[in-house]
Parts: structure tokens; C-alpha cells; sequence
């Protein structure tokens, strides 16, 4: 049987820094585990440009939705602020984004114990924390019609229009009980069913699918604002949480933050199953280039190795293997390794990109 692709796309700033480590790691599951990928590369976002005059090539587009999944770095950078909206970096994700058609974003809050001091909630309220927000990506209040800004008896009014079919409802609800099912086994939906007709559906449907489909897995309803306040309450009473595309915009990023540093979070967007059974997807750190440490070694490579962890669990069924990857990760964090953005205010001497990336090699070596 062919070895599972994976194709690489850096793009700028630390993205390439960060994605060197991410390689080492790939190289050593083929070299250790017996786990090898086909793994390609190509440019995106102002490296694309700056080659392609367009952030996506075609070419590169054809190639994403073939493999069986994607990495990508971090796009963007002050030399393309100045280009038109069309040919912007973010386009290039944004295209990628919505030709694979990746209706379910996920991202997960996990603390890793030696980093508990860096929240900004209380160490008991996160210590141990592992929870997943699944958001609809594709749909709702960003895409529905009618948009725009009008004007009638000589006043503005802006509208944005929240709408969600039942069929975009269905498949994004499967995917978070598809993930309970590898985790916790406990899914809480969260909307607005309280004053709004989308999220009464919303309700209706998330609990029908779990009825016919996954009865096994236990679900709760919450409104997304009560939601807000449990996760920094107590945010350990959740496992996963799905929501629509504008709750989950803001309630990722608030349990994204519970766990400290932007260097430290991963993220997947999956959507349907190919016909190898795999989801199409696409793995990125939630950080962006950061133009200001770029070139100097001092990014955090953690976010995009995590990433790939989502990648071998989520993709590639090596969930044995991605939590390998994860506790090395937790071994070195615990053994006091910190590149910059972790340092506390102890103080110490940080390692660079490469040497962290080397260190959790070290660490999965020993894990064998
Ligand atoms: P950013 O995430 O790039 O950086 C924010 C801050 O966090 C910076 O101080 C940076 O040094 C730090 N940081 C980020 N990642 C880090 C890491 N791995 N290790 C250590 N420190 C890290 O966000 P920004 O500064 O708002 O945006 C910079 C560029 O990135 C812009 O062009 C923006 O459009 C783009 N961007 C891209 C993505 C993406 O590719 N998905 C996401 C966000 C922003």
C-alpha cells in the first residue's frame, strides 16, 4: 500500500523555522516507527507571491486536495501589506480553506502541567486541562446573504445574516461526535436558541444526529454565553465543545488563551471523507508569521509539531503515536526547556528553534 502524503507548504516568517522541526520529526517517524509519508512541498502565501504573482498557485491547489493532508506554516509579513486584497497571503489560506471545502475547524486547549503558571486563571482551574472546540468554518453570520451596508430614510444600517442548513448543521455535529469518540466521549453544544431561530435548529439537529448516529456519546446543550463563562470558571467540565462559526471564533480563542502561549496551539480544519476514508484536511499553528522574530531562531516550533499530532491522530489513525509525540513534548517542557516566549519571569537561558526541536527528538527517542 502507497505511503499516506502529506504535503508541506511553509509559507513566510517562522513558518518555514517552525516547519523545519515539524520535518525532523516526520523523518524520524519514518526512521523509527516504521511510518513513512510521501512528503512534497510548495510555496504559499507571499512566497507564492513572490514566485507566482498569487498566493496559491493552481498547481499547488490541485496538489492539497489530493494528499492526505496538509501542513502549513503561517503566511504574511509587512512586505505584502501593501498588496491588493486579491493577492494578499491570507488569500492563499483562505483558498485552500474553501476548495477543500474544511467545514470543521478544530482547536484544542491543552496544558501541559509545566506551563499551568502561565495562564492567566488560577493553576487548579487548568492544570490537567484537555478540551476540543470543533467550529463551522464554512458557513453562517461571515458567508450568509443578504450582506452590506444600506441606507433607507437617509440613515445606514449594516446586515449580516445568520443562516445554517440542516445538512451544514449534520456534518459538522458528526464531526464532533466522531472526535468524542477518540476523547471523552461527552459532547456540549453551544448556540443561542434562547433568541435565535438558527441556534433552535441548530439544537434540533445536533440532537437528532446524536440520537439516530451516536447515542452513545453523552451531549449536552448550553447557550454560547453561559458557555463563554463556564470555560474560565471550570473549564475542565467540557471535553468537546461544537458551536457555529461566530461563537466558535470567539470561544476558541478564549480556551485557546486558558493554556498560555500562541507559540503552544495547534489547529485542523477537516472536511468530508475522502475515498480512502480520510477527512480532507489541513493542519496549522493558530499563530501567524510573527515578522518580528523571523530569521533569528527564536520561534516556538511547538504550535506546528502539535499540529502534527493532530495530523497522526486525526488523519492518519496513529493516535498511540500522536500521544508518543505529545508526551515528549510534555517531558521536555517538564525537564525546564523553554524557548523565549516561555520563559517566566525566573528568567534562564532559552534555546533556539532547532535545538527545541532537537531536544523533543531526544525525548521521543528515549520513549522507545
Ligand atoms: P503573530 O501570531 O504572527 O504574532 C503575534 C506575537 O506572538 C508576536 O509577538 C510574535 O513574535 C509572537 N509569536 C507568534 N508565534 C510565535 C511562536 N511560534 N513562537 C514565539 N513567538 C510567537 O500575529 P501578528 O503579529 O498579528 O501577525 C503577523 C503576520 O502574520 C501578519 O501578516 C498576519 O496577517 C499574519 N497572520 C497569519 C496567520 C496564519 O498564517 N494563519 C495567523 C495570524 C496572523
Amino acid at each position: 500500500m502507497a505511503n499516506p502524503s502529506i504535503l508541506i507548504l511553509p509559507g513566510d516568517g517562522i513558518g518555514p523555522e517552525v516547519m523545519a522541526e515539524v520535518k525532523k520529526i516526520i523523518s524520524w517517524y519514518g526512521d523509527k516507527r516504521e511510518l513513512a509519508f510521501d512528503v512534497s512541498e510548495d510555496l504559499v502565501g507571499g512566497a507564492a507571491y513572490d514566485v507566482h504573482g498569487v498566493p496559491l498557485a493552481d498547481e499547488t491547489m490541485a496538489k492539497a486536495q489530493e494528499v492526505d493532508a496538509v501542513l502549513l506554516g503561517a503566511v504574511g509579513g509587512p512586505k505584502y501589506d501593501v498588496l491588493d486584497f486579491s493577492v494578499k497571503p491570507e488569500r492563499g489560506l483562505l483558498r485552500l480553506r474553501k476548495e477543500m471545502d474544511l467545514f470543521a475547524n478544530l482547536r484544542p486547549a491543552q496544558c501541559f502541567d509545566a506551563l499551568a503558571d502561565f495562564s492567566s486563571l488560577k493553576k487548579d482551574v487548568v492544570a490537567g486541562l484537555d478540551i476540543m472546540i470543533v467550529r463551522e468554518l464554512t458557513s453562517g453570520v461571515y458567508f450568509g446573504t443578504p450582506r452590506g451596508i444600506f441606507e433607507e430614510n437617509g440613515e445606514r444600517y449594516g446586515v449580516n445574516t445568520q443562516r445554517y442548513t440542516e445538512s451544514e448543521i449534520e456534518r459538522v455535529a458528526r464531526s464532533a461526535f466522531e472526535l468524542a469518540k477518540r476523547r471523552g466521549n461527552k459532547v456540549c453544544s453551544m448556540e443561542k436558541a434562547n433568541v435565535m431561530e438558527s441556534g433552535i435548529l441548530w439544537r434540533e439537529v445536533v440532537q437528532r444526529v446524536h440520537d439516530e448516529e451516536y447515542p452513545e456519546v453523552e451531549l449536552s446543550h448550553m447557550y454560547a454565553d453561559n458557555g463563554a463563562m463556564q470555560l474560565v470558571r471550570w473549564p475542565k467540565q467540557f471535553d468537546v465543545i461544537v458551536t457555529d462559526n461566530l461563537f466558535g471564533d470567539i470561544l476558541s480563542d478564549c480556551a485557546a488563551m486558558l493554556t498560555g502561549s500562541l507559540g503552544m496551539l495547534p489547529s485542523a480544519s477537516l472536511g468530508a471523507p475522502m475515498e480512502n476514508g480520510r477527512p480532507k484536511a489541513m493542519y496549522e499553528p493558530v499563530h501567524g508569521s510573527a515578522p518580528d522574530i523571523a530569521g533569528q531562531g527564536k520561534a516556538n516550533p511547538i504550535a506546528c509539531i502539535l499540529s502534527f499530532a493532530m495530523a497522526l491522530r486525526y488523519s492518519f489513525d496513529q493516535g498511540d503515536e500522536a500521544t508518543r509525540l505529545e508526551q515528549a513534548i510534555e517531558k521536555v517542557l517538564a525537564d525546564g526547556v523553554r524557548t523565549a516566549d516561555l520563559m517566566g519571569p525566573e528568567g534562564g537561558t532559552p534555546v533556539s528553534t532547532a535545538e527545541m526541536g532537537d531536544k523533543i527528538i531526544a525525548a521521543l527517542d528515549a520513549s522507545l
